[in-house]
């Protein structure tokens, strides 16, 4: 069969427990990619260790359609960590990642494609609203970006998802980075290029609830401001500083009180000064050294250099063809 080109598209999506809905998603999937691009693809579920049938549903799709890849983990990896083998194993000359939820319209993957071929480098789906997504998730996130782009050298932009299309020279970049607690999105613009946008309206989830509670999104806004950022660690020096002049300024009020009585009538005792002064000074420490570990574990888990992740090889199919 004569191709119009001959090139190829990776498509990469991770996969946590999606039997319910990743049939649907994968038939539309299909559907697009049959209908309106002519370019040759691989699909690639990565499933981060499901403990339902995602696995063997994907090995199905496999049998049917060799386009269809399967990198199972060997566990619960989380997001960032399977789009990031999913991002490895590609082969293509443009890699796409989405989710399997239905939440990234797949209609768009086209016009995706146009871009790159009029030569963008990395596009991404730009989200400008999710009716479903409750008040805590969407200012926790609006607090989020405030204080990542305050904090960080890179910018992100508010809505800008993991739904986006890099170049095969971007993905070559990207299998050098090795750290561990990472945000892929933030890797992505980490390594520069123009970046171009494609808005998009979110659809609600197909089936079942977000898998990412809150205890884990506060985890990942850690995660990513630590990974981007060092300027934490300067926080209980800028504190310092403002503490300094300030208990100088008490000892002076006490030198005041001693020498010539209570002049401005304060009436304050000598034990609560202390008790304030010493409450507020280890609430100081503590926090600093709260900071100083939160780098220290990231030191201490990247030190490890442990594998990223762990392919289960004899549970994923078309892994090693071509
Ligand atoms: N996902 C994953 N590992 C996880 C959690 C989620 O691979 O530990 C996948 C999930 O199957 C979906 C995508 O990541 O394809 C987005 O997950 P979800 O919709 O739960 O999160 P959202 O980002 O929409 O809040
Ligand atoms: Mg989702």
């Amino acid at each position: 069969m004569a191709k119009a080109e001959d090139k190829l598209v990776s498509i990469v999506v991770p996969v946590y427990n999606e039997v319910l809905g990743l049939q649907a998603f994968h038939d539309s999937l299909v559907a697009v990619l049959q209908a309106d691009t002519k370019i040759e693809n691989e699909i690639i579920y990565v499933d981060d260790g499901s403990t339902d049938r995602t696995a063997t549903l994907v090995r199905e799709l496999h049998s049917k359609n060799p386009a269809v890849r399967l990198v199972r983990l060997s566990r619960n990896f989380g997001k960032e960590i399977a789009t990031t083998a999913g991002i490895h194993e590609a082969r293509g000359d443009c890699v796409i990642t989405l989710d399997a939820d239905g939440q990234h319209p797949v209609e768009l993957i086209p016009e995706f494609l146009k871009r790159w071929q009029a030569g963008d480098k990395v596009v991404i789906g730009l989200r400008t609203a999710n009716q479903r997504e409750g008040l805590v998730k969407r200012y926790g996130s609006k607090l989020f970006y405030w204080l990542i782009n305050r904090l960080a050298g890179v910018k992100l932009v508010p809505g800008a998802t993991d739904f986006r299309l890099i170049d095969r020279t971007i993905q070559q970049e990207f299998v050098r980075m090795t750290e561990h607690g990472r945000i892929t999105r933030g890797l992505i613009d980490w390594l520069g290029y123009q970046r171009e946008y494609v808005p998009f309206k979110a659809n609600p989830r197909l089936h079942g609830e977000a898998s990412y509670s809150f205890s884990k999104l506060f985890k990942l806004a850690i995660d990513s401001v630590i990974s981007l950022s060092v300027s934490p660690l300067f926080i209980a020096a800028y504190i310092g500083a403002v503490v300094l002049p300030l208990s100088v300024l008490v000892g002076l009020v006490m030198v005041v009180d001693a020498l010539v009585g209570d002049p401005l009538n304060l009436n304050v005792s000598g034990s609560a000064y202390v008790v304030v002064l010493l409450l507020f000074l280890v609430g100081v420490l503590l926090v600093s050294q709260g900071i100083i570990g939160l780098y220290l574990s990231h030191i201490h888990t990247e030190t490890q250099n442990r594998p990223l992740y762990v392919v289960d090889k004899q549970g994923s199919t078309g892994a090693n063809e071509g």
